[in-house]
C-alpha cells in the first residue's frame, strides 16, 4: 500500500530539531518570566465569527489563508491563523479582561493556507506577549524591550532591526482611508486586481503589496502620518524617547500598516536580511478596539507575535545554539555482556540522582562493544562509562571504565563505589 505523506507545508519536526525548538522555548520562557508574564492556552479552533470580526474581512488572511468548514453541528469554524484574537475571546469569557491588567504569553501552532517556500508554511508556530489595561507608550516600550531582550539571549541582537509607524486611530485611519482612495483611483491603471479591489474595501491595505509595480504606483501617495491625531503623535514621540532610552535602535517606515486591521497607535516589525524574502520574524503594536469589537468593554491593549520557524532557521543558519543544548545524551553506559543488564540500569539510575542535570542513557539491547561504542558516539554522548565482565569473571562486577568520547580518548578503570565522585572529576 501507497505510505500516506503529511499535508503541504505542515511540518514534522524531527528530534533533532526539536532539540533547537527546545533551546528557543527554554530561552523566550525565562525571558516571560523575567518580564513577569503569565501563560494562557486556549483552543486552536474557534467559530470563524471571531477571526473575522478581529483580523477584518477584507485581508488575505481572512480573505484566502484560513482553514474554515462546517463542523458536524453545522457551526462554521476555523483553524486559528493567529493567536491575538483567540487571546482575547479566552480573556474576556473568562473575566480576566475589565478594570484589570494582563501581561499574558502564548505559543502554540497558527494555520495559513499560503504558498509553501523556505519560512512560509500552512502550519506554522508563533510565541506572541498580550498586554492588556494599560494606555503606553510605557507598555509598549517594555514589549518592544522583552523582544529585544529575547534577541540578546539568542545573540541575534546583530542580525535584526526594528521597524516602527504611527498607524493613529481608526477615525484617523477613515479620514486618510478616503484621500487614499481617491488617490488609488487616479492610478487605477498601474494597480493590480487584488489592489484594484481593495482601493475602495480597505485601501489601506494596499499600501504593504508585494507587487514593484503597485509599489511604484504609491509613490506620492497621501501619508498616512498626515492625517493622525496630536494625542497619537505625542505616544508616539514618547514611545521613541523611552525606546532610545532604552537603547533600542529602531527606524521610522510610513509605509508599515501590517496585515491585521486591528491595530492602532504604534505599529513595529522586526526584521532581518538572513532569511531571503521571508525576512519578518516579529510584529505588533497597538489594538485599543479589539475588545470591543468582540463584543467586550472597551480595553487597552498591546502585543506581538513572533514566528517561530523562522526564528529556529536564524539561529540555525548563523550557528548560534550551542552545542550543550544539541547533545541530549551526556552520559553512555555500554553494558557488554547479557548478565549485566540489571546492572547496568541500576547504575544509570544512580548516576540520574546524584547528576539530575545531565542526560544519562544505558545501553539496550546487547551486542558488541564496539557497536556500543559507535552508539555512544552517534548519540553525542561526552562520557562513556564500560560495564564489562573483567577477566575473573566476578559478578556483580567490581570495577569499570570512564572513558572520554573527544578526541583524547581519556580513560581510567574505577572501583565501582567511586563512580559518582570519578564521573563528577570527568565532568
Ligand atoms: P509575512 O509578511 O511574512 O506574511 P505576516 O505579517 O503575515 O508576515 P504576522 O501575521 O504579523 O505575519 O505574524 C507574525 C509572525 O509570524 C511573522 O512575523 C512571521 O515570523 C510569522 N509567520 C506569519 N505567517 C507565517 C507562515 N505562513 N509561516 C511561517 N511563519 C509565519
Ligand atoms: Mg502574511
Amino acid at each position: 500500500m501507497a505510505k500516506l505523506q503529511a499535508i503541504r507545508g505542515m511540518n514534522d519536526i524531527l528530534p533533532e530539531q526539536s532539540l533547537s525548538w527546545q533551546y528557543l522555548e527554554r530561552i523566550f520562557q525565562g525571558v516571560v518570566r523575567r518580564f513577569g508574564y503569565q501563560e494562557i492556552r486556549f483552543p486552536v479552533l474557534e467559530q470563524t465569527e471571531l477571526f473575522k470580526r478581529s483580523i477584518g474581512e477584507v485581508t488575505d488572511i481572512v480573505e484566502k489563508e484560513m482553514y474554515s468548514f462546517d463542523d458536524r453541528n453545522g457551526d462554521n469554524l476555523s483553524l486559528r491563523p493567529e493567536g491575538t484574537a483567540g487571546c482575547v475571546r479566552a480573556a474576556d469569557q473568562h473575566g480576566l479582561l475589565y478594570n484589570q491588567q494582563q501581561r499574558l504569553w502564548y505559543a502554540g501552532p497558527m494555520f495559513r493556507h499560503e504558498r509553501p517556500q523556505q519560512g512560509r508554511y500552512r502550519q506554522f508556530h508563533q510565541f506572541g506577549v498580550e498586554a492588556f489595561g494599560m494606555a503606553g507608550p510605557d507598555i509598549d516600550a517594555e514589549i518592544l524591550q522583552l523582544a529585544a531582550s529575547l534577541w540578546q539571549d539568542l545573540g541575534l541582537t546583530d542580525y535584526l532591526s526594528l521597524e516602527i509607524n504611527n498607524i493613529g486611530s481608526a477615525e484617523d485611519r477613515q479620514r486618510y482611508a478616503a484621500e487614499l482612495t481617491v488617490f488609488l483611483q487616479s492610478k487605477v491603471e498601474q494597480l493590480d486586481d487584488d489592489a484594484r479591489k481593495r482601493m475602495h474595501s480597505n485601501p489601506l491595505r494596499v499600501l504593504d503589496s508585494k507587487n514593484p509595480a503597485v509599489q511604484e504606483a504609491l509613490q506620492g501617495c497621501p501619508q498616512l502620518g498626515d492625517f493622525v491625531s496630536s494625542e497619537s503623535v505625542a505616544h508616539y514621540q514618547q514611545l521613541q524617547a523611552m525606546l532610545e532610552a532604552a537603547e533600542i535602535a529602531f527606524t521610522e517606515n510610513p509605509r508599515l500598516v501590517r496585515g491585521l486591521d486591528y491595530y492602532n497607535y504604534c505599529v513595529y516589525e522586526w526584521t532581518t536580511e538572513s532569511l531571503g524574502a521571508q525576512g519578518a520574524v516579529c510584529g505588533g503594536g497597538r489594538y485599543d478596539g479589539l475588545v470591543e469589537m468582540l463584543g467586550g468593554k472597551t480595553t487597552l491593549a498591546a502585543g506581538f507575535a513572533i514566528g517561530i520557524e523562522r526564528l529556529v532557521l536564524m539561529l540555525e543558519s548563523l550557528h548560534k545554539i550551542p552545542d550543550s543544548a544539541l547533545h541530549p545524551v551526556d552520559v553512555y553506559l555500554l553494558v557488554v555482556g547479557d548478565k549485566l543488564a540489571a546492572q547496568g540500569l541500576q547504575l544509570a539510575q544512580q548516576i540520574r540522582s546524584h547528576y539530575p542535570q545531565l542526560g544519562v542513557v544505558a545501553h539496550c539491547g546487547g551486542g558488541k562493544y564496539k557497536r556500543q561504542l559507535k552508539r555512544a558516539f552517534s548519540g553525542g554522548a561526552r562520557l562513556a562509562v564500560v560495564l564489562e565482565r573483567d577477566e575473573e569473571g566476578s559478578e556483580p562486577l567490581q570495577s569499570l571504565k570512564i572513558r572520554r568520547l573527544d578526541d583524547s580518548g581519556e580513560s581510567e578503570t574505577v572501583p565501582i563505589d567511586e563512580i559518582i565522585p570519578k564521573l563528577g572529576e570527568f565532568l
